[in-house]
């Protein structure tokens, strides 16, 4: 099998690959568990210093990196950039702090000691989207690698080139050869791989059908799962809220990586007394932003990452119009060979149309209009997506109150948009996944929680 890497600024074959076949995939397993019996070994002192060469690598090779991933996937070259200095954060951080979060506990028992400590697993199958290449791989394999284990990756098929270029920064970056390895294969392997003794557990940052997927695989092998999956989050703009900063956090949300974030705000629930002014502030912003070849300086908006997936966004918005809501910037695709889709702003928005039920993975806002707080709440918890919403008021008890009990979401944000940060948990509810990645929690999630009693 082939894996052919398509510029989706103009539909052009960038390179081909030869895939993995089933048997190079199980060797490479093999020989990343062998460096494992060994890396589990290592000091953290010894993990931090080279996670911080990872970090020096990754910032030395952000222009080149940045590059790929435009042509790649369509991400602008600033926000590429801006990228790749996220993942040498996170490599930083974890250098950082994984010792103290992995520091054995000791609890009292009638035991003369008893504590927990955290050892590595094995290694760790790495299922990762497209959307933000590098930075969904670094923020699972940073502190993979702390905490002593090891990583195979199956990256989304549209970004081999991605793909490769993680497995050269750290073995450039001089971990034992093997510590990490990308597998080239297609998702039809995947059920062989999860199955193999040697992988010990799975996470998967994509779609929420493919979580179903792989999550039924694992449980069926009994290996844990982590799922970072879709999102439709709600923005709540209140009636006391600064609109103009509101309308502009929004719109910055909405179109992080031309659209296609888990975490962008995809539905905006606006109290009726001010959505009149909100929506203006808002389209005049959407409208601003500059779209264009990603190569280019200065292009906010690049195209969606595959001609495929604008199509069905594009199906999305049609049917979401047939239902009911106006169009009133954006919707039509441009003319040429190519996934560009303009930035688009849907309103009337209801239940029971596709922009409020499903995720819409692209520069597509939908704002919905709500009588009073309680009723926004109640639109914004009617999804079976939680991953990360957002409040907007000036009276920052109400919001706080709001953020904290109401909204159902993984992170809830107060006046500002809902970004990953190294040192906070990340993660969903309900369809949006379960566990978490960054901070103490993520690396947690994949380490042997071992009790010892010592009579
Ligand atoms: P996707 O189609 O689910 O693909 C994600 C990864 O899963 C790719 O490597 C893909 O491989 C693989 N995959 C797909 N079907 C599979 C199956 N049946 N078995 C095993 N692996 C399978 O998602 P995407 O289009 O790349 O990314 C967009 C989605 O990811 C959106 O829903 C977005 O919200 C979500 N996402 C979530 C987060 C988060 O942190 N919660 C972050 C980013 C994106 P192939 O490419 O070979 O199909």
């Amino acid at each position: 099998m082939e894996i052919t890497s398509i510029n989706p600024a103009n539909n052009q074959p960038i390179k081909t690959y030869q895939a993995d076949s089933a048997e190079v995939a199980e060797e490479k397993i093999r020989k990343t568990h062998e460096a494992w019996l060994n890396w589990k070994h290592t000091s953290f002192a010894e993990r931090s210093t080279l996670l911080k060469k990872m970090a020096a690598v990754l910032r030395k090779r952000a222009d080149e990196l940045a590059r790929l991933m435009a042509l790649e996937m369509g991400k602008p070259l600033q926000q590429g950039a801006s990228e790749v200095e996220k993942c040498a954060a996170v490599c930083e951080y974890y250098a950082n702090h994984a010792e103290a979060h992995l520091q054995d506990q000791v609890i009292e028992t009638d035991a003369s000691r008893s504590f927990v400590t955290f050892q590595p697993i094995g290694v760790v199958l790495a299922i990762m989207p497209w959307n933000f290449p590098f930075w969904q791989l670094f923020r699972f394999l940073a502190p993979a690698l702390a905490a002593g284990n090891c990583g195979v990756l199956k990256h989304a098929s549209n970004v081999p080139g991605c793909a490769l270029a993680a497995e050269e920064i750290v073995r450039e970056a001089g971990f034992p050869a093997d510590v990490f390895q990308t597998l080239l294969v297609g998702s039809d392997l995947i059920p062989k791989i999860i199955e193999n003794k040697l992988i010990k557990a799975v996470t998967l940052t994509g779609s929420t059908q493919a979580g179903q997927k792989v999550a039924q695989q694992a449980g069926a092998v009994l290996k844990k799962t982590v799922l970072e999956l879709g999102g439709s989050d709600a923005y709540v703009v209140l009636e006391d809220a600064d609109l103009e900063l509101a309308a502009e956090t929004c719109v910055n949300s909405r179109l992080i990586n031309s659209g296609q974030s888990c975490i962008a705000a995809k539905r905006f629930i606006v109290i009726e007394s001010v959505a009149g002014q909100f929506t203006e502030f808002f389209k005049a912003k959407m409208a601003a932003k500059k779209m264009g070849d990603p190569l280019e300086q200065g292009v906010e908006v690049g195209p969606q990452a595959r001609k495929d997936l604008r199509d069905d966004l594009h199906q999305q918005v049609l049917k979401t119009i047939e239902k009911g809501a106006k169009c009133i910037l954006g919707g039509e695709i441009p003319a040429g060979d190519h996934a560009f889709y303009p930035p688009t702003i849907l309103t009337d928005v209801k239940p029971g149309m596709p922009a409020f039920d499903e995720e819409l993975f692209g520069p597509v806002a939908a704002i919905i209009v709500a009588k009073d707080e309680a009723e926004a709440i109640q639109l914004a918890n009617q999804s079976v997506f939680g991953l990360g919403s957002a409040v907007f008021t000036k009276d920052i008890a109400r919001g706080e109150a709001i953020a904290a009990q109401q909204l159902e979401a993984g992170s809830v944000f107060v006046n500002a948009l809902v970004k990953s940060d190294p040192r906070l948990p990340f993660g969903g509810i309900k369809e949006s996944g379960y566990g978490r990645e960054l901070g103490m929690f993520g690396i947690h999630e994949f380490v042997n929680i071992k009790t010892v009693f010592i009579k």
